[in-house]
């Protein structure tokens, strides 16, 4: 197996509590998984961990046969993109994509190309002199997936990035990362509490409860022979 990102007996606690229960999970180049769950059965913390954000408190997670734990989060070539946009409201949407560049010290010349041609796959070229406030929720999370892929990751993490947007900009904008994950064969965990939306997006779906991984499979499998009873509420299979 060509697996590309690849965790093992991942566990971490907050105050007594397992909030990640020893996960295993084995994402492949160019794959996208849907980490589909519950409010509050661990989603974030798993992508925190993976960014480096949150520590674990045992297990290991692989990138490309580099143990993630050994590098700071930095140097992780790991990118993401939260829920809540986040993007810097001082900077303009060109200096938001460059933001990243800038840190690692890559050439101007490098940087403006770089940021030119990602504003155009995220169709915001019109607005690359705007600021954050000026712009719609939607071209706010577009800006904010320019951003995150600017620095080439090997994987972009993205945390409920259309759940503040409204029906049909959600629609468009899951079509369009979608789209844009497909060309750049960009390996991807998308987090979602939203079973039609992981149904619709994804190679894969992982349904998480309480921590766990309790049902891994394609979105059919997922819809059509969900395992337990918790999945068949869940995917809504029952109706
Ligand atoms: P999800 O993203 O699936 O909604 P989270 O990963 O945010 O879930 O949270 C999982 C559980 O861990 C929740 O019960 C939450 O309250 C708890 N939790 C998350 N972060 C912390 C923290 N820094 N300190 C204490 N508890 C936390
Ligand atoms: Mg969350």
């Amino acid at each position: 197996m060509n697996d590309y990102l690849k965790l093992e007996g991942v566990h971490k606690s907050f105050g007594g509590t397992a909030v990640l229960d020893r996960i295993d999970l084995e994402i492949r180049q160019g794959e996208l998984v849907t980490l589909l769950g519950p409010s509050g059965c661990g989603k974030s913390t798993l992508l925190r961990c993976i960014a480096g954000l949150t520590g674990l408190d045992s297990g290991r997670i692989v990138l490309e046969h580099n143990d993630l734990a050994k590098l700071p989060p930095r140097s992780r070539e790991v990118g993401m993109v939260f829920q809540s946009y986040a993007l810097f409201p001082n900077l303009t949407v060109f200096q938001n994509v460059e933001y990243g560049m800038k840190m690692r010290g890559m050439p101007k010349a490098v940087r403006r190309s770089r940021t030119e041609e990602l504003l155009a796959l995220v169709d915001l070229e019109a607005k690359v002199n705007a600021y954050p406030h000026a712009l719609s929720g939607g071209q706010q999370q577009r800006v904010a997936l320019a951003r995150s892929l600017a620095v080439e990751p090997k994987v972009l993490l993205l945390d409920e990035p259309l759940s503040a947007l409204d029906a049909r900009i959600r629609k468009n904008l899951r079509t369009e990362i979608r789209n844009i994950q497909k060309r750049l064969n960009m390996t991807t965990l998308f987090v979602t509490h939203d079973q039609e939306e992981a149904l619709i997006l994804s190679d894969r779906v992982c349904l998480m409860n309480e921590g766990r991984i309790v049902q891994d499979g394609s979105p059919e499998t997922m819809y059509t022979a969900p395992r337990t009873e918790f999945a068949a509420r869940f995917m809504g299979s029952y109706n």
